[in-house]
């Protein structure tokens, strides 16, 4: 069981987020808490490292990682504290 250290404060957990997914329960399960949570995957947990939680934009999904490097201008695996996995997003999309 895993849960994110942002649960309190994240806009996507909160549903915050001006078009949240149909799935979006799904979605917490997978990131943000729960048996099967992995939050070393989350996009926005990710992008939080490097430029803190306030500056993670409003419109980024847990699975976005492939925007990690455009928002943060270096890639996913150079950011320490963003997971293990946070380099192969692309099963993720
Ligand atoms: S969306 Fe990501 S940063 Fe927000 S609570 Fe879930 S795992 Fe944490």
């Amino acid at each position: 069981m895993t849960e994110c250290e942002h649960l309190v404060t994240c806009a996507f957990f909160h549903d915050r987020l001006a078009k949240m997914p149909s799935m979006s329960l799904m979605l917490k399960q997978r990131y943000c808490e729960g048996e099967w949570a992995d939050n070393t995957r989350c996009a926005r947990r990710i992008v939080a490292v490097k430029v803190g939680l306030g500056d993670v934009p409003d419109d980024l999904y847990p699975a976005e990682v492939y925007r990690v490097k455009g928002i943060t201008g270096v890639p996913p695996s150079t950011i320490t504290g963003g997971g293990p996995d946070a380099r192969s997003s692309e099963d993720d999309l």
